[in-house]
């Protein structure tokens, strides 16, 4: 099996000489038999030494765009007062988000992405995107955007700028500001592909888990204009990785034995995503090796790994070696 693990370099403590640090631990994974890196970039600190310690390492690296990171003023989705007050005693968070329906996104995402790879594109094998997609579904239909593009495609299509109360339920609304968000975030991973391939490198994406009707409590992808099934049938990127860090075993299972239908027949790569540890706990390593064991009997040949402290003790690097080196 192919493994990949996602890297923050949070281990890094000296930050002004990263390099010996990060050419420890890439070579420690390297050893278990894990072959490719995606580094976040908002954390690396500094690239050239993550790519050149990869490179000792034998290690390929991706770089991973995350909007509101990536882009240099992104368009964030505009709310009210009143919009925002609400949002914290429903959902207990102000969500903060760029608007993907701005032409700014897209924009400022392709460009950042030529940024990366006119610096970094010899050392890099590709790009990655995060988080591309509306945010939180939940909060996107109810606290809608009121950016200046936002409002005149609603007074375009509905002949208002903001939804009054009563439409906000209504299926032709649901429909069409579904329809547009989608759009968007669609022409934005073309406009991403395209730079990306024209300097000969890969695209990938980070996948929400949940695409449509699937366990897990964030989503779904469907929602939130991130309709990668649609995306993988029509060949737009070149590999799609649902993040799939479910705790309870069979809850991993049922997910990706429908991340595997939705893929199946597309030309685009599939790799499982699969966590140590995230927001959703840590699991222990009889759990950890139980998910490459159904990896394994699924089918899956590649696999990316997530680790919210990036530190993996040698029982699970061992495990990891194991599935990492077995003959198919
Ligand atoms: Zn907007």
């Amino acid at each position: 099996m192919e493994i990949s693990i996602w890297d923050h370099a949070r281990y890094v403590k000296d930050r002004s000489n990263p390099y010996p640090e990060m050419a420890a631990m890439l070579r420690r994974f390297a050893k278990a038999g894990i072959s490719r890196t995606d580094i976040y970039l908002p954390e690396v600190g500094n690239l050239d030494a993550y790519c050149a310690a990869a490179a000792e390492a034998g290690m390929t690296v991706e770089a991973r765009l995350h909007p509101q990171h990536a882009m240099e003023q992104p368009p964030m989705r505009v709310l009210t007062e009143a919009q925002r007050q609400r949002m914290k005693q429903e959902q207990g968070i102000v969500l903060e988000a760029p608007c993907p329906c701005h032409p700014e996104f897209e924009r400022q995402l392709a460009a950042a992405a030529e940024r990366v790879l006119a610096q970094y594109g010899d050392r890099l094998m590709g790009l990655q995107l995060d988080f591309i997609r509306g945010p939180n579904a939940r909060c996107l239909l109810d606290y809608p955007c009121g950016c200046e593009a936002c409002r005149a495609a609603r007074q375009r299509y509905y002949g208002f700028e903001m939804p009054p109360e009563a439409v906000l339920r209504e299926p032709w609304y649901l429909y069409k500001e579904t329809a547009r968000l989608s759009a968007h975030v669609r022409s934005t991973v073309i406009a991403v592909a395209a730079v990306t391939h024209r300097f000969g490198r890969k695209l990938s994406m980070a996948a929400r888990s949940n695409y449509a009707n699937c366990h897990g409590g964030l989503g779904p992808a469907v929602l939130e204009g991130q309709d990668w099934a649609e995306w993988a049938t029509d060949g737009l990127l070149d590999e799609i990785i649902p993040m799939n860090y479910h705790t309870i075993h069979e809850y991993f299972v049922d997910n990706l034995q429908a991340h595997l239908r939705l893929m199946a027949g597309t030309s685009v790569k599939f790799t499982s995503g699969v966590a140590r540890e995230s927001s959703m706990g840590l699991l222990p390593p009889s759990e950890f090796r139980r998910r490459f064991e159904a990896m394994s009997s699924l089918g899956v040949q590649s696999a990316f790994i997530f680790n919210k402290t990036n530190i993996y003790p040698d029982e699970y690097l061992s495990i990891i070696q194991e599935y990492a080196t077995a003959i198919k």
